[in-house]
C-alpha cells in the first residue's frame, strides 16, 4: 500500500511514526515544503523571552529519524494539486522546479493552517511579520532585537506570549485587538481583567476594541490606523488566527464554511480513501457535542496518532476534544478547559458559572498562595462544561482534571465530593476543586430555593 503524507509537522510527524510502526507492508512517502519537520511554534515567545536558550531544541524530529525508520522523505516539496479520482498528487520539487505525478493507496492530509492575512492596506509591508513557522521564527529572532516599538496585532494566546516576552525585554509594546478584552475566547472578564492589569503594570499599552484599517510605512516607521486612532511602530506582528491549509481538497472532501476538514471518529474524511488530522481538520468538541475548528498542537499530536491506527480499518475511536490550553504570563500560570460563560451564552446553552478564589493550602503553613477559579456547568443536568484556573501556584494539572470531567460527563456533585489527597503540603483537607464543586453546588441550590419561593 502506497501512503503519501501531505505536510509533516505535528500532525504528519505523528501520523507518519504510528504508520510505520503499525505496519509493515505499506511505502510512506512524505512531502514538505519547508527543509525542517515537526518544528514547536510554542517555543517562539519562550526563546524570545530567553527562557529557552536554543532554538535548535525546538525541533523534536527530523527528516534522518523518519527515513530511519522506513518513509521517503520529500523536504522542499509542494503538493501543487490532488486528483482523489485517480488517486494521485501533482509535486513540485522546490530545488529544481521538477515536476512529478505520483500514486498514493491512502493520502494523509496534514497540511496544517496559515495566519489569517486580511486584504488591508499595506498589510504586505516588510514591516509586518507573521508568528507560524520556522521561517518565521527566525526572522523574529533577527529582526526585533533590533527595534524598540513592537505593535502586536490579535490578543490572543500567541500574542499575549509575544507582548509578555517582549515587554520583559524592555520594548515597548502595543497589543492591539478588535474585542474589548485580551484572550475572550478562553476567558471570562474576571481573569482578563486581571491579565490586563498585569500587562499594564508591565508598560503594556492596550489598544483593545479597535480594528486596525490599514499600515503605512513613513519616514521609517511603521504607522497603524485603526478606526479610533494612529500607532507609531517599528515593526508589527499580525497573530489575529489560522485558517485551515486546505485549498487543494476544496469541493473534493467534506468540510466545516471555514475549511477544515470534516472527519469521523477514525480521522477518515468524505472520502475513505483520505485521511486527515490536526489544523487541516475540524475537531469533535466535546462541551457542545459539535464539530469546531481548534487548531491546537495537542489535537495535531492526537489526530495524527489516529490516523497511523485507523489506516486500513477503524481501529480506535477518536474521543474528541474539550481545547484544553494554559499560558503562563508574568509568573501567573492561566489555564482553560471547554467553554467559558460568554461562549456558552453565545451558543444558546443554558449554563451557570460559579467564580470561586481560594488559597491553594491551610495559612498556617509558611506560604500559600491564591488560586482564581471558575466552573461552567449546565443549568438543567448539572454537567461540567468548562473552568479556568488563575495563580502564581501551577494550577495546570487541575485544568487537565477540569478537562477529564468534561470528557466523562462528570457533574459539578461528582467534582464537588471526588477522593482527593489531602495534606497541608499539597492542600486542604478538601482539595480546591473539590471546593471548586462544592460552591457551584451553593449557588445551583440558592437558584432552586429561589425558584420554589417564586
Ligand atoms: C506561535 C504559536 C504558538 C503555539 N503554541 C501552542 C501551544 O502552546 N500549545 C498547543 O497545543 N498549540 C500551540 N500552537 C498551535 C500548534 O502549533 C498547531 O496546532 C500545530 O502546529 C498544528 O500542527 P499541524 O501538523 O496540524 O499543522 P502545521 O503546524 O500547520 O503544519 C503543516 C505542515 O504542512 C506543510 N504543508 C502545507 N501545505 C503543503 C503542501 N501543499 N505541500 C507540502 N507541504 C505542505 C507546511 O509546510 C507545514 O509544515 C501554537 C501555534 C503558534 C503559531
Amino acid at each position: 500500500m502506497k501512503v503519501a503524507v501531505v505536510g509533516c509537522t505535528h500532525a504528519g510527524t505523528f501520523a507518519v511514526k504510528q504508520i510505520l510502526s503499525d505496519y509493515k507492508d505499506v511505502e510512506v512517502t512524505v512531502f514538505e515544503r519547508n527543509e525542517e519537520i515537526s518544528f514547536l511554534s510554542c517555543g517562539i515567545a519562550l526563546y524570545l523571552g530567553g527562557q529557552v536558550k536554543d532554538p535548535q531544541g525546538l525541533f523534536y524530529s527530523n527528516p534522518e529519524e523518519l527515513k530511519k525508520l522506513g518513509a521517503s522523505i520529500k523536504t522542499r516539496h509542494n503538493v501543487r494539486e490532488i486528483d482523489p479520482r485517480n488517486h494521485t498528487l501533482e509535486v513540485e520539487n522546490l530545488a529544481t522546479n521538477e515536476l512529478m505525478i505520483e500514486h498514493y493507496d491512502k493520502l494523509v492530509m496534514t497540511t496544517g493552517s496559515w495566519p489569517i492575512v486580511p486584504n488591508i492596506t499595506g498589510i504586505k509591508s516588510e514591516k509586518v511579520l507573521l508568528c507560524k513557522n520556522w521561517s518565521h521564527a527566525q526572522e523574529l529572532f533577527k529582526r526585533v532585537p533590533k527595534v524598540k516599538r513592537i505593535a502586536v496585532i490579535g490578543a490572543g494566546y500567541i500574542g499575549a506570549e509575544l507582548v509578555e516576552a517582549y515587554s520583559l525585554k524592555g520594548h515597548e509594546v502595543s497589543l492591539i485587538d478588535a474585542q474589548t478584552r485580551v484572550m475572550p475566547k478562553y476567558f471570562d472578564p474576571a481573569f482578563t481583567n486581571r491579565i490586563e492589569a498585569d500587562f499594564e503594570a508591565n508598560g503594556v499599552q492596550l489598544e483593545l476594541g479597535q480594528s486596525v484599517q490599514s499600515f503605512e510605512e513613513k519616514n521609517g516607521e511603521l504607522i497603524i490606523k485603526t478606526d479610533k486612532k494612529a500607532i507609531a511602530a517599528d515593526l508589527a506582528i499580525l497573530c489575529i488566527g489560522f485558517r485551515p491549509n486546505t485549498a487543494l481538497l476544496a469541493d473534493k472532501v467534506e468540510m466545516t464554511p471555514n475549511g477544515a476538514i470534516i472527519t469521523d471518529d477514525y480521522m477518515r474524511s468524505s472520502d475513505p480513501d483520505i485521511l486527515a488530522a490536526g489544523d487541516s481538520a475540524a475537531v469533535h468538541y466535546n462541551p457542545t457535542g459539535k464539530n469546531a475548528y481548534i487548531p491546537l498542537a495537542t489535537n495535531a499530536v492526537r489526530q495524527g496518532i489516529l490516523v497511523g491506527k485507523n489506516l486500513k480499518k477503524p481501529t480506535m475511536r477518536y474521543i474528541g476534544t474539550q481545547s484544553t490550553s494554559g499560558l503562563s504570563l508574568y509568573g501567573t500560570s492561566i489555564c482553560a478547559t471547554g467553554l467559558t460563560a460568554e461562549s456558552a451564552k453565545n451558543q444558546r446553552i443554558d449554563a451557570k458559572q460559579v467564580i470561586f478564589e481560594d488559597n491553594y493550602r491551610p495559612e498556617f503553613m509558611p506560604s500559600t498562595t491564591p488560586i482564581l477559579m471558575s466552573l461552567v456547568y449546565d443549568a438543567g443536568t448539572r454537567r461540567i462544561l468548562g473552568g479556568a484556573l488563575m495563580s502564581k501556584y501551577d494550577i495546570s494539572q487541575s485544568a487537565n482534571l477540569l478537562s477529564l470531567c468534561i470528557q466523562n460527563k462528570n457533574t459539578i456533585d461528582d467534582l464537588a465530593m471526588v477522593d482527593m489527597l489531602f495534606q497541608p503540603t499539597f492542600d486542604r483537607p478538601f482539595n480546591y476543586l473539590n471546593l471548586l464543586g462544592q460552591a457551584a453546588q451553593a449557588q445551583a441550590a440558592k437558584v432552586e430555593t429561589t425558584k420554589t419561593l417564586a
